[in-house]
């Protein structure tokens, strides 16, 4: 398995969840550009700042705020590492090329859009460490104790529009990975647990 990796996968597919544990599996780093960007909203940063009314509208936040920050981050990594979330568009898929020396290899989470929507209405998220868990399974996050809440943007009018900007903007992305032969589907549905098997296969 490559030790650059990208996961792609529409909202809720379990990206975080799957990517985390194979990062931490893997000793790779790994970065949540979606979590990344909910702290900047919380903190109120510039960042947050310009971030805010796309994440608000479950818009894509544009590329020239994306790539820079991103390839900043990958920069920085002296070894292998999983990017949760990034790219998502086609010029997002070209800038990593372009900046890198190896090509990352894509995994691509599908689940239907039912199924989706079921996740997302019993999602919660760590506020500090954005560990994922679903309503009434456990009182705290298991990894930090910290408060377990629901994503803002996980409302129902939002999650409809991150789930068409996936169709309009990541697929075409998807596509960029498989005509050059660098993608994985892996089936997303399913347990955690039967996920990741999967992905490690
Ligand atoms: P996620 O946590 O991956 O579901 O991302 C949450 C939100 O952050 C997305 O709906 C986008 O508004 C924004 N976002 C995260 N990653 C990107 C990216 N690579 N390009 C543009 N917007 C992003």
């Amino acid at each position: 398995m490559s030790r650059h990796l990208v996961f792609l996968g529409p909202p809720a597919s379990g990206k975080g969840t799957q990517g985390r544990r194979l990062a931490e599996e893997k000793g790779l780093a790994y970065l949540s550009t979606g979590a990344l960007l909910r702290s900047a909203l919380r903190d109120d940063t510039e960042l947050g700042k310009k971030a805010r009314p796309f994440l608000e509208r479950g818009e894509f936040v544009p590329d020239e705020i994306m790539v820079p920050m991103v390839l900043e981050w990958t920069a920085a990594q002296s070894d292998g590492w999983l990017l949760d979330g990034f790219p998502r568009t086609v010029p997002q898929a070209e800038a990593l090329d372009a900046d890198l020396d190896h090509e990352p290899q894509a995994i691509i989470l599908h689940v239907p859009d039912d199924e989706l929507r079921r996740r997302v209405s019993s999602r919660l998220e760590c506020v500090d460490c954005h560990r994922v868990a679903r309503d009434g399974e456990v009182e705290t996050c298991p990894k930090c104790q910290g408060v377990l809440a629901p994503r803002a943007d996980d409302g129902s009018a939002n999650f409809e529009n991150r789930l068409e900007a996936y169709r309009r903007l990541v697929i075409p992305t998807v596509t960029y990975y498989c005509d050059r032969w660098r993608a994985r589907i892996v089936n997303g549905t399913g347990s955690p647990d039967t996920v990741y098997a999967r992905v490690l296969g």
